[in-house]
């Protein structure tokens, strides 16, 4: 380790289309690749902007705005869930978009990059209101998505029931049963076993396999998770299941610490029947200083742009598995591997939930559906087969995980472009 450096960037881009596009300059570098293919991957090659109606239970109509992005389709139809978020933008959705193409290329999935967004809080919306927003946003991209063309899914603040409904939206309008057309529904309606825990038990795989090269026991390891929603929440569980203490947790209100473990059976009742802060005073903490707690394994799980240059030389954990999109900047990255921080990168660690999407819709388009263990054993070995494949570029290249995962995925979406002719 060289030491925390002292100065960070005065004034840092924080906007995470400008953010994916420096990741692809740094690994397209490496690879020498001419720059035109360079220029194509650094732009999403459609991207849909939809407003609709939505008749709220006070009798107003409210018009909602959303975007479906699709990256690059040389390997596969795109693949990519949609969030409902109110501070979702274009940018955010495009390079969202863009970090799918790259996630289901390291992983080896058959599939492009795509990414959809609502502008809402669905905490503000009755169910009937997130109902009838749902359908509206399927209905607005209907004919820009299809089982073979773009696949959508959950995403931050997107659910189960969420994904059933625009199933059944979609299938109304095209006027066929088309439950390949989405992922991550409910198990009724063609939805996999195992896809729900499927982010979380991914990233979890990847944890265990960087403990195992830093030669920590997993028994005892400490643990902070920052979010607290399906990746969070369950990769807390998880780890907890394989002996580590879970130390802090928090939610986008903010977060508690227990340096003997947290009471997660106590946590989990909280978060869903009152608020995380009622576990006591003492051990209440905000989501900046949870990110800078002396823990193994820092497990940022929510949005873009929680690490970045102005705190990463605080960190002092030894391992961050990134279950969240985007929460590393690329100036936050450079600080890291200076002070010898283990980054398992967002497009490796947290593929594990497109990887079961991708087993859900081969069991949908097969109408023949799999064991839960059938499920884990496959996400267990894809995931394996990654992390040491990334692993393996990165010592080769002398990088970081992130570069070295990119450099898989632009290579494998290099060799499908000059296979199609493209380039
Ligand atoms: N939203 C998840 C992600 O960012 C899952 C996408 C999917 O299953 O298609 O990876």
């Amino acid at each position: 380790m060289s030491g925390t450096p002292t100065t960070a960037p005065a004034q840092e881009h924080l906007n995470p289309f400008e953010i994916v596009q420096k990741q692809i300059d740094e690994a397209a570098g490496r690879l020498q690749l001419p720059q035109h293919v360079i220029d194509i991957l650094k732009k999403p090659k459609r991207v849909l902007s939809v407003s609709f109606p939505v008749k709220m239970d006070d009798g107003s109509v409210q018009v909602f705005e959303g975007y479906r992005s699709q990256h690059n389709d040389a390997i596969g139809p795109g693949k990519g869930g949609i969030r409902f978020h109110p501070d979702v933008t274009l940018d955010e959705v495009k390079a969202l978009s863009m970090w799918m193409s790259f996630k289901c290329g390291v992983v080896g999935l058959p599939y492009g990059g795509g990414k959809g967004g609502v502008i809402c809080d669905p905490r503000k919306l009755s169910k009937g209101e997130l109902e009838r927003v749902s359908r509206g946003f399927m209905e607005a991209i209907a004919d820009f998505i299809g089982p073979d063309k773009d696949i959508p899914a959950p995403d931050v603040y997107t659910t189960p029931e969420i994904m059933g409904w625009m199933m059944d939206t979609y299938s109304r309008l095209k006027g066929v049963n088309t439950p390949g057309i989405i992922t991550g529904k409910p198990l009724i309606l063609g939805g996999s076993k195992g896809r729900n825990e499927a982010t979380a038990q991914g990233c979890v795989y990847t944890v265990l396999a960087a403990l195992k090269e830093l030669e920590i026991s997993p028994v005892g390891a400490t643990v902070a998770v920052q979010g607290f929603g399906n990746a969070g929440r369950i990769a807390a569980r998880l780890l907890a299941e394989q002996g580590c203490r879970i130390v802090a947790v928090s939610d986008s209100k903010g977060g508690l610490y227990q340096a003997e473990g947290l009471d997660l059976p106590k946590v989990f009742a909280l978060k869903d029947h009152s608020k995380l802060a009622d576990y006591g005073a003492p051990y209440v903490i905000t989501n900046a200083e949870l990110l800078e707690l002396e823990v193994d394994i820092l497990i940022p799980a929510a949005l873009e742009n929680v690490i970045t240059g102005a705190n990463a030389g605080n960190v002092r954990a030894k391992i961050i598995a990134e279950a969240a999109n985007g929460p590393t900047t690329p100036e936050a990255d450079k600080i890291l591997q200076e002070m010898g921080v283990l980054v398992i990168p967002d497009i490796l660690a947290n593929a594990g939930g497109v990887t079961v999407s991708y087993f859900e819709w081969v069991q949908n388009l097969a109408q023949f559906y799999w064991t839960e263990e059938e499920v884990r054993e496959r996400l267990s070995q894809r995931m394996h087969a990654s992390y040491d494949a990334v692993r393996a570029l990165s010592r080769e290249h002398r990088t970081d995980l992130r570069t070295a995962a990119f450099m898989i995925s632009i290579k494998r979406i290099s060799e499908a472009m000059s296979a199609r002719g493209w380039i």
